[in-house]
């Protein structure tokens, strides 16, 4: 009979009636010793065993279990119940996927958080990158002290003078560096400003500070 031949192989294998319906995937692990697994269901239709459990359901109301193989083994004879489960085995490597990431994650914040342990037992408290924070200020601090120290002669003049934007951003500049490496022309009012602290513009001693100031600029470093 024709019919016989369109017969669904589930339903000739007196699983149910056609058509079938996919329910779910679900996993079914046997341990028997801690670490070990293998398969804790049995395919309804080959007898095999199986980790990956198909659920199906046929329309008068059976359900059972079958696996994946037997599934994609049906090929044409159920295009749609392949297609679902080909989806669920996605679906479901995604989430193994994701669960791997989601270790992999937890552990590098674990070995992340020792070593962070490690490091402050390791320096009274501080991580390695606050030790080298802490020391890089303390260079640069003492950097500042060091180029005020240099530049004193030139840095007092100012601050004690009337404080305009370029003379704050003078002040700032003597503190990390040599006067000559300011613009020239920075260089020239400076000059100006230092001289005239010594003398009214014209005088003998606007003049033997503007010279000093240019021997000391010259003899930097
Ligand atoms: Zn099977």
């Amino acid at each position: 009979m024709v019919e016989q031949e369109t017969l669904h192989p589930f339903e000739l294998a007196g699983l149910g009636e056609a058509p079938f319906r996919f329910v779910t995937v679900r996993k079914n692990v046997y341990s028997a010793a801690p670490g070990h697994q293998q398969p804790g269901g049995t395919c309804q239709y080959c007898s095999q065993g199986i980790m990956y459990e198909c659920v199906i359901r046929s329309s008068d109301g059976k359900e059972f279990v079958v696996g994946q193989d037997c599934v994609m083994k049906l090929d044409r004879a159920d295009n749609r119940l392949v297609s679902q489960v080909k989806r669920a085995k996605l679906q479901i490597e995604r989430e193994r996927r994701e669960a791997i990431r989601a270790e992999k994650y937890r552990l590098q914040e674990i070995t992340r958080e020792a070593e962070m342990n490690r490091q402050r037992e390791a320096n009274g408290g501080l991580t390695d990158w606050e030790v080298a924070a802490k020391q890089k200020a303390a260079e640069r601090a003492a950097g500042r002290k060091q180029w005020i120290a240099k530049n004193e002669w030139l840095y007092r003049v100012l601050e004690a003078g009337y404080r305009s934007s370029f003379i704050e951003g003078m002040l700032d500049s003597l503190e990390c560096g040599p006067v000559s490496e300011l613009p020239e022309r920075a260089i020239a009012i400076l000059q100006d400003i230092y001289a005239k602290s010594h003398g009214r513009r014209g005088s003998k001693a606007y003049a033997a500070a503007e010279a000093e100031f240019e021997s000391k600029v010259e003899n930097e470093g």
